[in-house]
């Protein structure tokens, strides 16, 4: 199959930045700061996020990148080639380089723009008849997705109340249905965190595949819901984490934290209104179960979670090697292989990104996505990836991040000029240009926002314990465990107590 149509039959509707940054301006209920945000794109704490966001979809419109970013899809509307399925190694391929692409403008810092939804929203070009009575709402929605480019955040999580009671018993706090009539349904509840939710369209509301496992028949069904939730709906409210954004004095103190901070947010539903266009799942414990695994979700936000890595370690590996320039220790033989190992790691994550892409199974529909192995491995690989690269950064550049200013403004007292010109020089480097790589060492690492970062890589995807035991799961189910088991019941074969029983060693 081709997703390739005769231009002629060509709609693009694809956002501009300008289109997005006004479309956010919809009376949605973020709260910050004891306030409730009048226009989220022009408040402090969101508004260089939402431009950071907006400029991806101004790349959607470069001519010099369109081809590689854009896509006609199945139903003749341009759009970005991760926002619709691959039905090919080479779909694929092209759509890890329109991730690359978009991630290589913000730098890597913004794991949550929109191709992250597109995951799985993608998908239901395909697999909308799994939704039964609901697959018109999700093909419709797949049509909007993907011929706008909207940008949809996910939660997931239910808060860490009391896990000693069924999630019947809590239902006061977990997600669930109040009632419903002709037009739609009513939930109440909260759900965490939602990443980057004030600056997005509309949250896709799930459950993950554990908490679905446990659910019960004739007593959960109120809380077996998925459906997608517009920002604006009546019930609604965004409660968000403090702003980086904010804190930042000025770019040169906090060049990332300035205008990548995505707002982590708590959902909370108060009767809020979900029209039956939205609902894809309602009352039904069986799809709860099995509508993650058989989205392709899994296997494709791994690609897109994998490049975006991979972009950030390089943003990461050119600060190390500009570090120890400026410190004078890039030449040291112990220094140089840490630096090494930094570079291997990026290598190895493209490396899966190259097998997701290249070796690809089938998924739903006609579409290809990549093998649930490779994917299962990526995750758990790339979020142990973090830890480490903090370390190097500590035993490496040691110290050099901290001997710094207070603020930019100590660079424009003329009592400090010759100061810091004479005092925070580094090799080859003028005091002021050392002051200021390190300052964006100290954001990419050691600040509130890099902190922040660093619970992201480890948590995003799940606990630590989950993401192997669902890798467990899948090779025992697909049988991979079962031919490990297998070989070395071979080897077992091989001898018993009287000696060798296969031949080759009588
Ligand atoms: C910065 C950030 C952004 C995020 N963004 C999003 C987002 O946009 N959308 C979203 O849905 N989620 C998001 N998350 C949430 C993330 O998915 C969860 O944090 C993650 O799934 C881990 O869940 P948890 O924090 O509740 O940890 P827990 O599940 O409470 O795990 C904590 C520890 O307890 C252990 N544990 C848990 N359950 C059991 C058990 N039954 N038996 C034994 N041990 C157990 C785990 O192994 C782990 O070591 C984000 C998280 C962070 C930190």
């Amino acid at each position: 199959m081709t997703t390739v149509q005769s231009q002629a039959k060509v709609s693009n509707q694809l956002m501009t930045g300008q289109a997005y940054l006004e479309s956010l301006n919809d009376g949605r209920e973020i709260w910050f700061d004891g306030e409730r945000v009048n226009n989220v794109v022009e408040h402090p704490a969101f508004r260089n996020a939402a431009r950071s966001m907006a400029r991806l979809y101004d790349a959607l419109h470069d001519p010099e990148l369109q081809d590689d970013l854009t896509i006609v899809d199945k139903f003749g509307s341009r759009t970005h080639r991760f926002f619709t399925p691959a039905y090919s190694a080479d779909d694929l391929h092209g759509a890890r380089k329109a991730i690359d692409i978009w991630q290589r403008i913000n730098y890597g810092w913004m794991g949550r723009s929109p191709d992250y939804k597109a995951a799985f929203m993608a998908q239901l070009a395909e697999g909308h008849f799994f939704y039964d009575q609901f697959a018109d709402n999700a093909l419709n929605w797949y049509k909007k997705f993907s011929s706008q480019g909207l940008h949809l955040n996910h939660v997931l999580i239910d808060p860490p109340v009391n896990r000693a009671k069924s999630r019947a018993e809590t239902r006061d706090i977990y997600l669930s249905l109040d009632k419903s009539d002709d037009k739609g349904m009513y939930v109440s509840g909260a759900k965490m965190v939602a990443t980057g939710s004030a600056l997005t369209h509309a949250t896709f509301v799930g459950i993950t595949g554990g908490v679905a496992s446990v659910m019960e028949k004739n007593r959960d069904e109120d809380l077996a819901l998925v459906f997608i939730v517009d920002m604006n709906a009546p019930g609604l409210k965004v409660i968000s984490r403090p702003s980086y954004e904010l804190k930042a004095n000025s770019p040169f103190d906090a060049p990332l934290a300035s205008r990548f901070d995505e707002n982590d947010a708590v959902m909370v539903f108060e009767n809020c209104f979900v029209p039956w266009e939205n609902v894809l799942i309602y009352r039904d414990i069986d799809k709860v179960k099995q509508f993650q695994a058989d989205s392709g979700f899994f296997n494709r936000y791994n690609l897109q979670a994998a490049v975006r890595l991979c972009i950030k370690l390089e943003f990461c590996i050119g600060l190390m090697v500009k570090g120890t320039e400026a410190s004078g220790t890039n030449n040291f033989r112990g220094v140089q292989a840490a630096i090494g190992e930094l570079i291997a790691m990026r290598d190895t994550i493209w490396a899966m990104t190259t097998a997701m892409v290249s070796d690809p199974e089938p998924s739903i529909g006609a579409s290809v996505v990549p093998r649930l192995q490779t994917a299962a491995a990526c995750r758990i690989y790339t979020t142990n990836a973090w830890t480490q690269v903090r370390n190097t950064f500590e035993t490496v550049l040691a110290g050099a991040p901290s001997f710094t200013i207070s603020s930019v403004r100590d660079m424009q007292v003329p009592e400090l000029s010759h100061v810091i010109d004479t005092y925070y020089q580094g090799t080859n480097l003028e005091g002021r240009d050392r002051v200021k790589l390190f300052n964006l060492v100290w954001d990419a690492l050691y600040s509130e926002f890099a902190g922040r970062h660093g619970l992201y890589e480890r948590n995003y995807a799940g606990n630590k314990d989950q993401q192997r035991l669902v890798a467990l799961r899948w090779a025992t189910l697909r049988g991979d465990v079962g031919n490990y088991k297998g070989l070395v019941d071979q080897a077992l074969g091989d001898y018993d107590t009287n000696g060798w029983i296969h031949e080759a060693w009588r």
